[in-house]
């Protein structure tokens, strides 16, 4: 099944069950103070979960266009390590709105479940049997709350009972943010490995996180709850249903592949980064991470620009700067692209933009001359930046780069410490980064911004240094990056 029709028939199935299918919310939030980018499906409806104003239809259905790298939700660190976490990706969804007097056509967990699992068994034809689901266990904190009992209620009449798992507040208590309506969910996760390897792991605890290849595909949340300010919850005036489900995870199952990048949303990127630097994808892990994290990154950058959110040096513009430069970097050191490739990409989110949207289409012009300038100027100061910290190298005495210069290197070249680290390591050396930490302190004390936004910007691949994540260092107050630590 082509991805365009895995998307049609989701949208078909809530329409026939009386949802109102409506556009996707722009990914770029340009008036909410506590988010930046759309996370989730439910972001765009989050006032009728509050209670304030009133929806067209109590059920509504579409798919959402997200961006998960920042705040609550960031990705970024997984994308391209693992094949089912993008930074960008597309939520298809369909919710409930309640309304407290009990009025309009509102449902709960039981048809939230019930049209779940006929969809992707009865719909979609995933065997019954490859699927787990999970409920909320309640929790002992401070917030006290109770198994979904109602959830695991539901199920029982459905799944064989040794496939429902007891999920934590971290995976199955869903907040949007550190405000905001949440509440207890069921996450549905699909079997995907080959029978060879159901051989050798068996048993009741198959999730996600026991397994790559058991993979989240869906989760329906119900919100009950708002966490206010001070960190405590409040019973929501009327209960909802907001589901979420990953289309290009779906697309993975229902195409029979073991990875999001082996389906059709894809593969027409990656033919053309094997096209444009000759490297073919399957041959080698640091050279496939590289190119899935192009072909991933080039989608985050596309749509931010359709949505009008050009990259700058503040705000979502630098995120999606860095986002941009990291994909830059990646195809300069892995792949050897030392020249502007990724506008060339662009062409090849053609199907997206011919079925579900027509932005990009309508700003293809625009999104490629932007990335064009943009790899131009970054690519010179690569250049200029690489030749430095050469010349840094060779009037290094001893193996360690000093901290001053490898701030310097951040501060003139935008070189983030990991990426100095790299070559480094490359060329045997090692780096102060506790003189460099200073310097990064001792600027960010200098200038103070009020936004805060985690994007680790490089990620160490296929040096076979050992790290040890020590946790994050603010390299910028609205930058956070990894903080690593040899051993
Ligand atoms: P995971 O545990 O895999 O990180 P999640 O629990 O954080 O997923 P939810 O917030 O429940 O994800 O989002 C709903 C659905 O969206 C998930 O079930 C998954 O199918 C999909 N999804 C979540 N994050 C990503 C991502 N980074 N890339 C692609 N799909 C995603
Ligand atoms: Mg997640
Ligand atoms: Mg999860
Ligand atoms: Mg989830």
């Amino acid at each position: 099944m082509k991805s365009q029709e895995v998307r049609a028939q989701f949208l078909r199935f809530f329409e026939e069950k009386m949802h109102k299918i409506v556009p996707s919310a722009p990914m770029v939030i340009k008036d909410d103070p506590t988010l930046m980018f759309t996370n989730a499906g439910m972001n765009q409806f989050k006032e009728f979960f509050l209670g304030i104003g009133t929806p067209q239809s109590h059920r509504v259905a579409d798919t959402q266009k997200c961006l998960r790298v920042s705040g609550k939700h960031n990705d970024l660190e997984e994308v391209g390590r693992d094949t089912y976490h993008h930074t960008m990706f597309e939520m298809l969804g369909n919710w409930s709105f309640g309304d407290p007097a009990g009025k309009g056509n509102g449902y709960f967990k039981k048809e939230a479940i019930s049209w779940a699992w006929e969809l992707l068994t009865e719909v979609y034809g995933i065997p019954k049997e490859n699927l787990y689901v999970t409920v909320f266990e309640g929790s002992t904190d401070a917030d006290n709350l109770a198994l979904d009992q109602e959830a695991m209620d539901f199920w029982k009449a459905i799944i064989p009972e040794d496939r429902i798992l007891m999920g934590d507040k971290k995976d199955n208590f869903w907040e949007m943010g550190d405000q905001g309506p949440c509440g207890p969910c069921s996450e549905i996760h699909v079997d995907i490995r080959s029978e060879e390897e159901k051989q050798k792991v068996s048993g009741a605890s198959l999730v996600n996180q026991d397994h790559p290849q058991v993979v989240e595909i869906w989760n329906l949340v119900f919100m009950q709850y708002n966490r206010k300010a001070d960190g405590s919850l409040e019973s929501l005036p009327a209960k909802h249903v907001d589901t979420g489900m990953g289309f290009e995870r779906l697309c993975m199952v229902l195409q029979g592949k073991q990875s999001n990048y082996d389906t059709d949303v894809f593969t027409p990127i990656i033919r053309e980064i094997e096209a444009i630097s000759g490297v073919d994808y399957g041959k080698q892990e640091e050279t496939d991470i590289a190119i899935r994290v192009i072909a991933d990154h080039l989608r985050a950058v596309s749509f931010s620009i359709a949505d009008g959110q050009l990259p700058s040096n503040t705000g979502a513009g630098y995120v999606i700067r860095r986002i941009l430069r990291r994909a830059i970097r990646y195809g300069f050191t892995f792949l050897g692209l030392k020249q502007p490739f990724m506008h060339l990409l662009v062409k090849e989110l053609r199907y997206m933009a011919q079925h579900a949207f027509p932005e990009l289409k309508v700003q293809q012009q625009l999104i490629e001359n932007v990335i064009q300038e943009e790899e131009r100027s970054f690519l010179k100061t690569l250049e200029q930046g690489l030749g430095l910290l050469d010349a840094a190298l060779k009037n290094t005495e001893g193996q360690t780069l000093s901290g001053d210069k490898a701030f310097e290197l951040y501060d003139t070249f935008g070189f983030p410490i990991d990426l100095t680290q790299l070559i480094a390591s490359e060329k045997g050396f090692g780096v102060d980064t506790e003189r460099f930490a200073l310097r990064m302190e001792e600027q960010k004390n200098r200038s103070r911004k009020a936004t805060e936004t985690s994007t680790g910007d490089w990620t160490v691949i296929g040096t076979d240094q050992v790290q040890e994540f020590v946790g994050y260092d603010y390299l910028e107050t609205d930058i956070k990056i990894q903080k690593y630590r040899k051993v």
